[in-house]
């Protein structure tokens, strides 16, 4: 989808700051980190949230897999958040399905 900016990622059209790859998904440095580690994990394949990545369970065990070797790449041996916003009510801003790993810090709960 050539206007969806994750697919331009995943393009390389645009060149985000990758940290990790696998031929299903990628990961790549939020630009506005809310953690000392945040990092956008999106399968390669244009879906658009986490519910319509149920129906790809390979893709969807790729991007969980992918987010715990970057977790254990940025030493995140204390714990990490893995966040789907899923929807306008939980502040999906990108149509393309993004799993963020976030760590680092002492993260509260429940989020706002
Ligand atoms: P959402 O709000 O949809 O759950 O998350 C979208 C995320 O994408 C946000 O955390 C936002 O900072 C990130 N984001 C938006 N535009 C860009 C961009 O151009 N590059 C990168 N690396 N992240 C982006
Ligand atoms: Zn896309």
């Amino acid at each position: 989808m050539s206007d969806c900016l994750f697919c331009r990622f995943v393009a390389r059209e645009i060149e985000p700051a990758v940290v990790a790859e696998t031929d299903l998904s990628l990961a790549f440095k939020d630009i506005n980190p809310q953690a000392p580690t945040h990092v956008l994990v999106v399968p390669k394949r244009h879906v658009p949230n986490a519910g319509a990545l149920a129906a790809y369970p390979e893709e969807l065990a790729d991007v969980i897999d992918l987010a715990r070797t970057v977790a254990e790449q940025e030493g995140l041996d204390s714990g990490y958040r893995l966040v789907f916003n899923t929807g306008a009510d939980a502040g999906q801003t990108v149509f393309h399905v993004h799993c963020h790993l976030l760590g680092g810090r002492q993260l509260s709960w429940p989020p706002g």
